[in-house]
């Protein structure tokens, strides 16, 4: 399975991602997650990207479809993946089927988890995450059960977001609605979109987006 989750930032991308890994164990393909891997490593690729993601702006096409193309062709690939984050803009959403072209593979649905500008400001604010296992809580909407501790894995450090602040935050609502939200036509177009209510519950939203992918997979 191939698919591409689309949504803004803070719609539970992410958080899906994972749920969809390890129900049809496919691998997830998150460009935010590499570039984070790229920044802390403090190579060249880390240290052009770092000032951009601080200040909530996309890192240019090239870099992003170069990381992606070498990413695609590897063996664990094979069975499928899951794109979290990329395509973010019309070029790269193009490259991507020039890829896809190449390995003689297309497309089965690119999801869209839709929610509101004003709940995604308060979802971003308060978000974390556990810095073992990579499970996602926020301070106000899904807290630790235990004050310090992972309900998953039991871990005691979490990890929380450079550009997660408010003033970046709207640099980064604003270039989805102008970069990568004219990809919602694009892919209704190829027939492949579907969209699903990400103001739901965690859970419920995780049920959408397995019903539409079962109707695929049946
Ligand atoms: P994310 O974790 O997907 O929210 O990405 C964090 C930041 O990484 C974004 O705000 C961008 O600065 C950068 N980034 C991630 N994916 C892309 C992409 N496909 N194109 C351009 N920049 C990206």
């Amino acid at each position: 399975m191939k698919l591409i989750l689309l949504g803004p930032p803070g719609a539970g991308k992410g958080t899906q991602a994972v749920r969809i890994e390890e129900k049809f164990s496919i691998v997830q393909l998150s460009t935010g997650d590499m570039l984070r891997a790229a920044v802390a490593s403090g190579s060249d690729l880390g240290k052009k990207a770092k000032s951009i993601m601080e200040e909530g702006k996309l890192v240019p096409d090239e870099v992003i479809i170069g990381m992606i193309e070498q990413r695609i062709a590897n063996e664990d690939c094979k069975n499928g993946f899951i794109l979290d984050g990329f395509p973010r803009t019309s070029a790269q959403a193009a490259a991507l089927d020039v890829m896809l072209q190449d390995l003689g593979k297309s497309l089965d649905a690119v999801i869209e988890i839709q929610v509101d500008d004003s709940a995604l400001v308060k979802r971003i604010a308060g978000r974390f995450t556990c810095a073992e296992c990579g499970e996602g809580y926020n301070k106000e909407l899904k807290p630790l059960k235990k004050e310090g501790v992972c309900d998953k894995c039991g871990s005691d450090k979490f990890k929380f977001r450079d550009d997660d602040r408010a003033e970046t935050v709207a640099a980064r609502l604003k270039a989805y609605h102008e970069q990568t939200a004219p990809l919602i036509p694009y892919y209704k177009e190829k027939g492949v979109l579907f969209s699903v209510d990400g103001m739901l519950e965690i859970d419920e939203v995780t049920k959408n987006i397995n019903n539409v992918l079962k109707r695929l997979t049946d």
